[in-house]
């Protein structure tokens, strides 16, 4: 199995190599990822200046690993393009700092890169932590392996992007895994003023999300201490959408026990 992961925290980030430690017990995998914090670029491509690639040296060993001076679906395309010419089998971003849910999945950029697999007809799934601060990467990267599991080796259908939030809890504590559709919440947008001597500037906050908790979103999940993960795009027949909740149940048990 060959895995392309990207992200939109930047190369180097915790939540990446998390993920890769575990992908690697499974897959061939080949880092491309922005050189810096990209969070909020969403679907971004650079079209109007030329991009750099650097090879970079990867704290695990056996993964090739490269920095690109441009956004997160800049780093999948050049990554399809250049490096892993001869096709990969899934394409994961992440693992996100932070949530991605509900309408804020427009602007992720942890999203726009898994979405450039998935305009490139490969199977990709997005993942973030719905939390700041202290967190604990090691389930979802977990779950990541015995997805790409269960969507490579089974063969789910090549026309999906999964996107997947985790609570910042112990296993203990979940609850399980919902598949669920995306929430809405009102925005709070502020623009915060600032001069830097010679000019104006603005500052685009995020204000505090008020979010609204319908059950079977992705919001109403974590509130319920589950994992959500909601299929984006595709499927029209919404044929995977009942496969997935059919698997559900046996990837939650396959999370919690010991061996895979
Ligand atoms: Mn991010």
């Amino acid at each position: 199995m060959k895995i392309l992961v990207s992200n939109d925290d930047g190369v180097y980030a915790d939540g990446l190599w998390a993920l890769v430690k575990e992908l690697q017990e499974i897959a061939a995998v080949t880092v491309v990822a922005p050189d810096r914090d990209q969070s909020g670029a969403g679907t971004s491509v650079t079209l109007r200046h030329p991009l750099r690639m650097t090879e970079i040296k990867a704290p695990l060993d056996g993964v090739a690993a490269y920095s690109v001076e441009g956004s997160p679906a800049d780093s999948v395309i050049l990554a399809l393009k250049l490096v892993s010419k001869d096709g990969v089998d899934l394409v994961v971003s992440g693992i996100n700092e932070g949530p991605n849910l509900g309408d804020d999945v427009y602007i992720s950029g942890t999203v726009g890169a898994a979405l450039q697999g998935f305009f490139y007809g490969i199977p990709a799934i997005a993942l973030s932590i719905a939390a700041f601060g202290s967190l604990n990467f090691d389930i979802g990267a977990r779950l990541a392996k015995l997805m790409a599991k269960e969507i490579v080796d089974k063969g789910l259908p090549r026309r999906m992007l999964l996107n997947v939030n985790l609570p910042n809890l112990p296993r203990g504590e979940l609850e399980g895994i919902e598949i669920t559709r995306l929430g809405e919440r009102k925005y709070a947008d502020r623009i915060e003023p600032g001069h830097d001597g010679k000019r104006q500037y603005h500052w685009i906050m995020r204000g505090k999300s008020e979010w609204q908790s319908t059950s079977g979103t992705d919001i109403w999940a974590l509130e319920q201490n589950r994992i959500s993960v909601t299929p984006l795009f595709g499927n029209p027949d919404g044929s995977s959408r009942e496969l997935l909740k059919s698997l559900a149940p046996e990837l939650f048990r396959k999370l919690l026990g010991n061996r895979d």
